[in-house]
């Protein structure tokens, strides 16, 4: 059989039965031969590509198990940048500009921002933003765990005094009960309509992502809350791009449901089936579930939902352990419902509670189902009591790490140390313990809380715990792991989390030819220099998506 594409370098499969090998064979999009050079010359035709690669690595296809596309697109192309470090007068003059430079707006939305001292005692209010545009505003702030609008947002949607609290959120509100502009959590559902994009913009923003991460090796990505705006425009949109050929990076999403006022969590679950149905192709499929069930920290208060009370005054003095959006009822009957339709669960959970209650749920579910090779999944997982890391492997639940949050950001680390304390914040975000124990990890970046968010950054990260060259950021050092366990992170694992190990995340004969060629081997470089490893070329399906120019 002739091939249309052989490759000879430096390959490494992340197959167990064979991790290296010299060439590989693609045919019909398919891997057809991998082996010796001497194997692969059977394969040689009149029309076969040859290519060689000496010196490089080649790799399966990079994977990111929760990167959020639709909104980060959306977010680059469409929003103002605030400056993680900036000042008050910074956050405004920006929002001022971006407002100015475009008038066709009806809403200037905007994210990056960290509440700071010299936004007052108050936080960020509505009031801070008064004088910068008539329009409304709303910003999200780095983690997208809080919205700072203006009066004319509230006004267009007629959030006033009267507008009741929610119970997975909270409304900040002034002294007479008025909302002051700053929205935290479930709170953040009431300013929704204001940020909804159509179909055409979450395309382009599908499109831009695709464009940037396939040069940087990425092949498959779960966008972890396609519903980001409420709406059903971001899967529309991916299915768009599907029919017409344009999506060439494989696209899995989640389907955020919530347990809160307006909502009705089974019949969510439910719509997400449907959308599946009507928006599955070859490089899209709606398939999780996604779980918001805490919040994160720092905050004031913080919303990440721990075992032990947060170590902040306010907090010790009202035993607050954080705060969730879902209860144990509504929890199991989530995984119940979305298991007995095909669903995977996907949880995000920061505090060492919220996993564990995660775990508990699960355990109940499938008490009433019996076991199944679900591959439900948490992610964030930022301190996570040793306890219940064997429960996860018992339980089969996926490991969603960050590594791209590995390192202790000087800026950050005293607010999070005065929130939750010296011992809890030094262990923050393991990643070994779960190899060590047989958990199935994958690798994350949360993206666009993380931006850009490189695979091969994040692979570095996850080997040093620390930027480059900073050692006074290096973190939690004794759970750094091998080049080798991040490279299975980031492919075969991230497959294993999406249910598509069967034909991705490996150089495997009969798997889908989706494959990065790197210039240096990230197994016997420096760790310090992984990052620095340059993409030459992007295989999807036996096609180049990328070729380095
Ligand atoms: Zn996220």
């Amino acid at each position: 059989m002739a091939a249309d594409k052989i490759i000879y370098g430096n390959i490494y499969t992340v197959d167990r039965e064979q991790p290296r090998a010299a060439a590989a064979a693609i045919a019909d999009g398919r891997f057809v031969y991998v082996g010796d050079e001497a194997g692969a010359k059977a394969y040689i035709g009149s029309g076969t590509e040859v290519l060689r690669y000496d010196g490089g690595m080649i790799l399966p296809g990079l994977g990111e198990g929760h990167g959020h596309v639709g909104p980060g697109g959306t977010e680059a192309l469409f929003t103002v940048h605030l400056n993680l470090f900036g000042t008050l007068e910074d956050h405004l003059a920006a929002v001022k500009e971006f407002a100015e430079k475009h008038p066709e707006l009806d809403v200037i939305q905007g994210a990056g921002f960290v509440p700071t001292p010299d936004m007052g005692p108050d936080g960020p209010t509505a009031d801070l933003l008064n004088g910068v545009t008539d329009k409304p505003v709303v910003l999200a702030d780095m983690g997208h765990h809080s919205y700072w609008v203006n009066h004319a947002a509230m006004d267009r949607l007629g959030i006033d005094k009267n507008t009741p609290d929610v119970s997975d959120g909270i409304i900040v509100r002034d002294a007479k009960g008025n909302p002051n502009g700053y929205f935290r959590e479930g709170a953040m559902d009431l300013l929704k309509p204001l940020t909804v994009f159509t179909v055409e913009q979450y395309k382009q923003g599908f499109l831009y992502y695709q464009e940037e991460y396939l040069a940087h090796g990425e092949t498959l990505v779960l966008d972890p809350i396609i519903n980001w705006d409420g709406t059903d425009n971001a899967a529309q949109a991916c299915h768009e791009l599907d029919v017409d050929g344009k999506l060439k990076m494989h696209v899995y999403a989640a389907y955020q449901v919530f347990q809160a006022e307006g909502h009705d969590t089974m019949a969510e679950i439910e719509h997400a089936a449907e959308l599946r149905e009507r928006t599955k192709g070859p490089m899209f499929e709606v398939s999780n579930i996604k779980i918001q069930l805490d919040g994160g920290f720092p905050g004031n208060p913080s919303t990440a939902y721990m075992k032990e009370p947060y170590t902040d005054p306010w907090s010790q003095e009202h035993q607050h352990h954080g705060q969730l959006r879902l209860d144990m009822e509504t929890l199991t009957a989530v995984f119940k419902r979305s298991h007995e339709l095909g669903f995977t669960v996907h949880v995000h959970a920061i505090g060492d509670g919220a996993l564990a209650m995660t775990l508990d749920a699960i355990e109940r579910a499938l008490a009433e189902t019996g076991p199944h090779d679900y591959r439900d999944a948490v992610t964030h997982l930022q301190v996570v009591d040793k306890a219940d890391i064997p429960r996860m492997a018992k339980l089969g639940v996926v490991a969603v790490t960050d590594p791209h949050w590995f390192d202790k950001t000087p800026e950050f680390d005293p607010m999070i140390v005065a929130n939750i304390g010296e011992e809890r914040a030094a262990n923050q975000l393991p990643m070994k313990s779960f190899f060590d124990a047989g958990v199935v990890v994958s690798s994350a970046s949360d993206y666009p809380v993380i931006n850009p968010a490189y695979p091969l950054v994040g692979m570095q990260k996850g080997v040093i715990r620390q930027l480059p060259g900073r050692s006074e950021t290096l973190h939690n050092p004794g759970e750094r792991v091998t080049i080798e366990q991040m490279i299975e992170a980031t492919t075969l694992n991230e497959a294993y989390q999406l249910l598509c190990d069967d034909r991705l995340g490996s150089i495997t004969v009969g798997k889908e030819a989706d494959l990065v060629v790197l210039d240096q081997d990230i197994t016997t470089c420096d760790p310090e220099h992984i990052a620095d490893a340059t993409v030459l070329r992007t295989m999807v399906g036996g096609s180049w998506v990328y070729i380095h120019a």
